[in-house]
C-alpha cells in the first residue's frame, strides 16, 4: 500500500467518525508524538482479534489461538528493536513501562542506590524517578537539547556500580535524539544499567538494543500507528526485571492481568509495518525541513526552531514565533483545520510551562509562544502546504494588527 493510499484511507476514516459526530472536519493531522494515526491495517488486525475470544492462559484451543496471535506480536516488537522477544513484556504503554522500571526494579534493586536521568524526560519517567525512595540526580542539556555527557561521567563515577541511568532517546518536544550509546558505554564502563525511554524514537529512527548495548527499554504503540493502552518494556538477557503490577502469573510473572490481546495484536502488526517503514523517514525529514524553511522565510527573526542544530527525529519540529503565545497558534491553527500542539505539556486540560524547553535555558518568551508539529506516515505535502498557508495567514494577521 503506498503512502497517498493510507493517507486517503486515513482521511476517509476521519471524515467518516466526523460525520457520525456532526463535528468539523479535521482536514490536516500534524501531532503524531502525541498519538499518531492508527494505521489502517493495524485497524484490521485488531477488528480480527476482537471477534475472536480466547485469553491465552487458557489451554484450550481459543487460548492457544490467543496466545500464538501474543506471540507473534512479541516477536514483530522485539525485531523492531533488535531485542530479543523472550526479554518483552508488554505493558499499558510507555508510562507504565517507565513506572516497571523504575519502581518496580530500580527502588527495589539491593545493587542500585541512586537514579541517574535527565531533566528533559517526560513527566512518565521524570515524576517517579524524582519520588522514588532513593536518590535521583539530575543531567542537564545544553541549548541545543542534547544532554551533557560530562555531567553524565562525573554523577556515573561519585556513584560507581550503583547506578541506573535512565536517558530517553529521543525528546518528545523537539526531536531532539539524545547519544544513547555514548551514554550507555559510560554508564557500563562505571558498572550502571542502562534505560531508555525510546517511546518517540521506535518506529521513526532505527532504534537497536544490540548495537548501542542498551539493557531496557520503553516502547508505546499508539506512538507507531498502533492503538493507545498498550506498550512494552524490553530488557536485554540477565536483566533482573522486577513487576510492578502483582496478581496472576501472565507475562513471565512480569506483569499479572489478563493480556490486552487485541491491542497487543495491532501493536505487533505495527511494528512489523514500522520496521519497513523507516527507510522512508527521509521523505518525512524533507518534508518537515521544507515546512520549517516556508515558516522560517515568513517571520524571519521571529523564527526559532528548537533543537535545529542537533540531530533530530525527521518528523518533529517545534517553533517559537516571537509575538504569538502557543495556545492562540494552537487554536487558530485548529480553526483553520490543523491539528498541532502547543511546546508544552498539556495533560491535565491545562497548559503548563515546558520543562523541556526551561531546561535548554530559553528565555520565557520563546518559552511561552512555541508549538510542536509532528508529521508522520499519512503526511503529504498537501498536509504541510495547507499548515504553512494556515499559519502565515494567523502570522500576518497579528503582526499587521500589532503594528496598526
Ligand atoms: N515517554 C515519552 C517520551 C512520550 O512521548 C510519551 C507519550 N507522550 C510517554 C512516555 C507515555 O506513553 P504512553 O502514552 O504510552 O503512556
Amino acid at each position: 500500500m503506498t503512502r497517498l493510499t493510507q493517507h486517503q484511507n486515513y482521511s476517509q476514516v476521519i471524515q467518516e467518525i466526523n460525520c457520525q459526530f456532526g463535528a468539523q472536519k479535521v482536514v490536516v493531522y500534524l501531532d503524531y508524538n502525541a498519538s499518531a494515526p492508527i494505521r489502517p491495517e493495524v485497524a484490521d488486525s485488531i477488528n480480527l482479534a476482537i471477534n475472536r475470544c480466547g485469553n491465552p492462559s487458557s489451554i484450550h484451543e481459543a487460548g492457544r489461538i490467543a496466545r500464538q496471535e501474543v506471540e507473534k506480536a512479541r516477536a514483530a516488537v522485539a525485531s523492531l528493536v533488535s531485542g530479543n522477544s523472550r526479554s518483552v513484556t508488554f505493558t499499558s504503554g510507555a508510562t507504565e513501562a517507565n513506572n516497571q522500571i523504575l519502581v518496580g526494579t530500580a527502588e527495589k534493586n539491593q545493587s542500585i542506590d541512586v537514579i541517574i536521568t535527565s531533566s528533559i524526560e517526560h513527566p512518565s519517567l521524570l515524576i517517579p524517578a524524582t519520588t522514588a525512595s532513593i536518590p535521583c540526580r539530575l543531567v542537564p542539556v545544553g541549548n541545543e537539547g542534547t544532554i551533557d555527557l560530562n555531567v553524565l561521567a562525573d554523577l556515573l563515577a561519585q556513584h560507581e556500580g550503583r547506578a541506573l541511568v535512565s536517558i530517553m532517546w529521543a525528546n518528545n518536544e523537539t526531536g531532539v535524539i539524545q547519544p544513547i550509546e555514548e551514554a550507555a558505554e559510560l554508564a557500563h564502563r562505571f558498572g550502571a544499567l542502562f534505560h531508555s525511554d525510546a517511546a518517540q524514537a521506535v518506529g521513526k529512527i532505527p532504534v537497536d538494543m544490540a548495537r548501542t548495548g542498551v539493557d531496557a527499554l520503553s516502547i508505546s504503540a499508539h506512538k507507531l500507528g498502533g492503538a493507545t493502552g498498550v506498550g512494552a518494556v524490553v530488557v536485554r538477557p540477565g536483566i533482573d526485571l522486577k513487576p510492578l503490577i502483582r496478581g496472576g502469573g501472565q507475562e513471565n510473572r512480569l506483569r499479572a492481568g489478563t493480556e490486552n490481546v487485541p491491542g497487543i495484536v495491532g501493536f505487533g502488526t505495527a511494528a512489523a509495518l514500522a520496521k519497513s517503514d523507516i527507510v522512508e523517514s527521509s521523505s518525512i525529514s524533507s518534508l518537515r525541513n521544507r515546512m520549517e524553511a516556508a515558516i522560517s522565510s515568513i517571520g524571519g527573526g521571529d523564527i526559532t526552531v528548537h533543537g535545529k542544530r542537533s540531530p533530530r527525529l525527521p518528523n518533529t519540529s517545534c517553533i517559537s514565533t516571537r509575538l504569538i503565545r502557543s495556545e492562540t497558534q494552537v487554536i487558530a491553527l485548529d480553526l483553520a483545520g490543523c491539528a498541532v500542539s502547543s511546546g508544552a505539556a498539556c495533560s491535565s486540560g491545562k497548559v503548563e510551562r515546558s520543562h523541556v524547553l526551561t531546561s535548554m535555558g530559553l528565555p520565557e518568551s520563546k518559552v511561552k509562544t512555541a508549538i510542536r508539529i509532528s508529521l508522520g506516515w499519512g503526511t503529504t505535502q498537501e498536509d504541510v502546504d495547507q499548515l504553512v498557508g494556515a499559519w502565515s495567514k494567523m502570522y500576518r494577521r497579528v503582526v499587521h494588527s500589532s503594528a496598526a
